[in-house]
């Protein structure tokens, strides 16, 4: 178990106890173990007994639940909890909005025990009555526990990536398989997943079952499986995982047939071609596969059925961008709002990575659960901007701030302020529960105001977890096309916001994107990895993305925006 898994454990520990009304002062010391955790710099699992209990805010009883949690994955406490709960509960524990004592009232009260028991309560009106709901709050019940409903057989990205790799790798190892890869949403690099795909070669399908099935991480459901699929479960992961078992001179078929999304492999190419029809001969390479149709190869990525095909019959496809075309790092966070690193730190770990530049964005001074930045903490954070950028010279730090987009659309400071940056990220972070019309309205207004940048996390989605507030996409992408406000490709694998279908649109209007990680911590760097596979997805180039730009031309362009107002 990693830290992050640790900390959400120990939460879920805190939870429970509280559902089920545990003295308050226990339940608390499970909720600052898990932000102690969350805080650490060292991963607990490289760590002895004696460095673990010498953590402060980490007393004995909690190291000992930590390593249960790091040795078997749960601790006794843990375990009783599960025990006394339904399954369905638990889940009802993850609505964001209603707290462990609200699902205490649905469970005791309401009778719900499962998700589907919930929602049926939620549609018989019997939530509204009950204790502590009422009209309203139940058809906000109602709305969260159906986007859950459908999400609950599906994983971020990049929660899975690793496992996946890990999986590949394990049954690349088998002694029968002689060839392995991902395909479907995975290979797409879909931002979410709700079936993980592989194809295996292999000779002997029996063998290659047994020695599947005795990897300790899968479990068959044998019911589902087919003489040429394995399907069933990877532990931890909700996504189902179906392995298609193919002879190794159909490998490239069976892997061009999975990868692709139905509308790609049944798009026509010419009278009655389409990849699918094509895939009647085995194929060295999919290259050959492509170009025996007369087509540039298309990468996995952009097989979704949308412009590609056409791209690729007409030589038109775009040159994506790449990790190398990324010259600086915008959007981040550091200790004077609610990042983890220090400015110094976040700027020596950017410049170490061979970047060119940093821009700070924390929080604005709205944002008081996050620390926001109050006016002389503005100042103080740009004097220290200032002497570092003496001394780490060529690199520069831009300072910049998050602005909250109030209420009413608009920033989040007083002029004189706001003109005191290089750039202004403008993001939504309250009032999430909007109309369509009233969300544009407020986004609509912050882009015109002649201090916006970049516009940060378009609709405020939390993947798998939280809905984004609706938008007109396309009335703000005109909008920045109008005041040339960038957009932002929210890059952390919970967002993954603007959603890379609106990409091919901004671009067509002319509108530049930017991959930002919004890291809160040096490692959030990497999440820029992330953004780069959905800006990909949808078309981009690095001449269309503000973060490639060099040192330079991005001073230039920052200044030219400033000039506009
Ligand atoms: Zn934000
Ligand atoms: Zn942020």
């Amino acid at each position: 178990m990693n830290n992050s898994e640790i900390k959400n454990s120990l939460k879920l520990a805190a939870q429970l106890m509280e559902l089920h009304g545990e003295n308050p002062f226990k339940t608390r010391s499970y909720v600052s173990a898990a932000d102690v955790v969350g805080g650490l710099d060292a991963e607990l699992s490289t760590l002895s007994t004696d460095e673990i209990l010498a953590i402060d805010g980490i007393g004995k009883g909690m190291a000992t639940n930590i390593s249960g949690l790091l040795e078997r994955g749960s601790f006794d406490n843990l375990d009783k909890y599960m025990e006394m709960t339904p399954a369905g509960v638990v889940e009802m524990l993850g609505i964001s909005g209603f707290g462990p004592k609200k699902v205490a009232v649905l469970w005791q009260e309401g009778g719900a025990e499962t998700l589907e028991q919930l929602m049926e309560l939620c549609l018989q009106g019997k939530v509204a009555s009950l204790k502590g709901f009422a009209e309203k709050s139940q058809e906000t019940l109602k709305a969260a526990v159906a986007f859950l409903i459908s999400n609950q057989y599906k994983e971020k990205y990049g929660n899975i990536d690793q496992a996946i790799a890990n999986l590949v790798s394990a049954i690349e190892g088998l002694k029968e398989v002689q060839s392995c890869s991902e395909s479907g949403q995975m290979r797409r690099r879909m931002e979410v997943i709700d079936l993980v795909e592989i194809v295996v070669a292999a000779e002997d399908f029996d063998a290659l079952r047994t020695s599947l099935n005795a990897l300790q991480v899968l479990s068959e459901e044998e019911k589902k499986s087919g003489p040429t699929t394995w399907y069933g479960r990877h532990v931890g992961i909700k996504a189902p995982l179906k392995l298609h078992l193919t002879s190794l001179d159909k490998f490239v078929q069976r892997l061009v047939e999975t990868t692709g999304s139905v509308r790609h492999i049944n798009m026509p190419i010419a009278d009655q071609v389409t990849i699918k029809s094509s895939l009647i001969r085995p194929f060295e390479s999919e290259e050959e596969l492509y170009q025996s149709l007369g087509m540039k190869y298309i990468v996995p990525e952009l097989r979704e059925g949308l412009k590609e095909i056409e791209w690729a019959k007409n030589d038109q496809i775009p040159a994506l961008i790449e990790m190398s075309d990324l010259k600086g790092i915008l959007h981040n966070h550091s200790t004077y709002s609610d990042g983890k690193h220090t400015l110094r730190q976040m700027a020596e770990h950017c410049r170490q990575l061979g970047y060119e530049y940093l821009g700070i964005s924390d929080h604005s001074q709205t944002a008081v659960y996050a620390g926001g930045l109050q006016d002389a903490d503005v100042a103080r954070q740009q004097e220290e901007i200032k002497q570092l950028n003496e001394e780490l010279a060529p690199f520069k730090i831009f300072s910049g701030i998050e602005s909250d987009i109030l209420a009413d659309g608009s920033l989040d400071y007083s002029e004189e302020i706001l003109s005191s940056f290089d750039f202004i990220v403008a993001s939504v972070h309250s009032g999430l529960n909007m109309d369509v019309k009233k969300a544009t309205d407020r986004l609509l207004k912050a882009i015109y105001n002649p201090h916006t940048t970049i516009l940060g996390h378009m609709t405020g989605r939390l993947l798998v977890q939280r809905e984004g507030y609706p938008v007109d996409h396309k009335a703000i992408i005109e909008a920045c096309a109008e005041t040339r406000v960038v957009i932002e490709i929210n890059a952390s694998p919970y967002r993954l916001d603007m959603d890379w279908r609106w990409i091919d649109y901004a671009l067509e209007k002319g509108v530049k994107l930017s991959i930002n990680p919004d890291a809160h911590r040096m490692d959030g760097y990497q999440d820029m990895y992330y953004g780069l596979q959905v800006a990909r997805k949808g078309g981009l180039t690095a001449k269309d993305n503000l973060n490639s730009m060099s040192l330079p031309e991005i001073t230039a362009f920052f200044e030219q925006k400033k000039k506009k107002k």
